[in-house]
């Protein structure tokens, strides 16, 4: 990449860090724990507060900004120390991450708070990436905007600001260790914590995935995506595959009491440790109805009646896509048995709020409370 190499700040980080003082995201609604106790903007010698800026990029690892913001004011209403954090339950801390998605980090987060206690906060690359859910951009985002450490980051926005500017010819995974480089020598020596964030905002709302606005970026002159005419076509990717599609058939089970059947899934793999209605995949040759009474059948060991629809809800995970199909149903017989699940529950509608269900459950459970009035 032209005019980057290690050393004082290049002319393209004065470029990028003065249209960020004008334009960045410096904005304490938007980002309150990039801010002082006293709500300024942190001077370079200035440090943050450490638990605020962890949690905030945990969270927005795999979300963005606007859908984070409420999620972070209410963990920290609720943890607001790493004491509070590392003496909840797993079940508290998941219920406050429902939502949001990728849930293994929610159980991440709550191992490393207990990994964390009684020692001061790390201050290296290798102290953070210890901790289970850290990777390398998370640590030095952690660290740059809390200790303003010279350390570079690379997240999604960044790779794809980084990957037009250079029009790099392959997806930036095949070259890591080149986008790190580059991320490192964009630096500004003395605001690496601006830099960075200048960056992330420069990707997020400027030089954005699909309508690069390359009129008001303050890079446009030395960019190679640009100066080709299309910058849409980079970053480059592998030809991906089309995501594979899975009917899954779930019943929502009622007991004469008026009560619901729910179930928790197993801790490991996607979505560990949350609930559900219980359900699985439709076979070939089966119809919806035969699916849930069979599933109900091996997973609970219990026979239903099954009813009339509920709401069908399609979903999309980043590796699959997900249509549910699901019946009101009649327990008919059978003590209800956690044969593929950690237990299972008959619960109240109204106790539905207290355990923390998957994006897609939600859904199900505002239909079910619609349907009951
Ligand atoms: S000029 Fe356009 S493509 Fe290049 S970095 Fe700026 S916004 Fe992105």
């Amino acid at each position: 990449m032209t005019g980057l190499s290690a050393g004082a700040a290049p002319p393209m980080t004065r470029a990028l860090l003065a249209w960020w003082e004008v334009h960045g995201r410096k904005d304490h609604a938007l980002k309150p724990w990039m801010f002082t106790k006293n709500g300024r903007w942190p001077e370079p010698h200035e440090h943050l507060d450490v638990l605020q800026c962890w949690i905030a990029e945990v969270m927005l690892q795999q979300t963005q900004l606007s859908v984070v913001l409420p999620y972070w004011e209410r963990w920290m209403a609720v943890f607001p120390t790493l004491d509070a954090l590392a003496a909840a339950s797993l079940e508290q801390v998941r219920l406050q991450w429902q939502g949001l998605g990728y849930y293994s980090r929610a159980r991440r987060l709550h191992e490393a708070a207990q990994l964390l206690l009684g020692r001061p906060w790390p201050r290296t690359l290798a102290g953070w990436m210890a901790l289970p859910g850290i990777g390398r951009t998370t640590a030095g985002s952690i660290l740059s905007s809390s200790f303003n450490l010279r350390l570079p980051i690379l997240d999604g926005n960044v790779k794809r600001v980084l990957a037009r500017l250079t029009a790099h010819p392959r997806p930036p995974a095949r070259d890591a260790a080149m986008f790190w480089f580059w991320s490192e020598a964009l630096l500004d020596p003395l605001r690496p914590r601006d830099t960075n964030q200048a960056l992330m905002d420069l990707g997020a709302t400027v030089c954005t995935p699909r309508n690069p606005d390359c009129g008001r970026c303050p890079w446009q002159s030395s960019c190679a995506a640009y100066a080709a005419g299309d910058p849409t076509s980079w970053p480059m990717s592998d030809a991906q595959k089309p995501l594979p599609f899975q009917v899954i058939c779930v019943g929502v089970v009622f007991n004469a009491q008026g009560e619901l059947l729910i179930d928790q899934r197993l801790e490991k793999g996607l979505l560990g440790g949350l609930w559900e209605f219980p359900g699985g995949k439709l076979e070939e040759g089966e119809t919806i109805e035969t699916c849930i009474a069979r599933e109900l059948q091996e997973e609970l060991g219990i026979a239903v009646t099954v009813g009339a629809e509920l709401i069908t809800v399609d979903h999309a995970y980043s590796h699959k896509k997900l249509r549910f199909v699901v019946h009101l149903c009649t327990w008919v017989s059978g003590d209800p048995q956690p044969l593929a699940s950690q237990q299972v529950r008959w619960v109240r509608p109204e106790e539905l709020k207290n355990f923390p269900f998957p994006a897609a459950n939600a859904r199900i459970i505002e239909a079910l409370l619609g349907s009951l009035g």
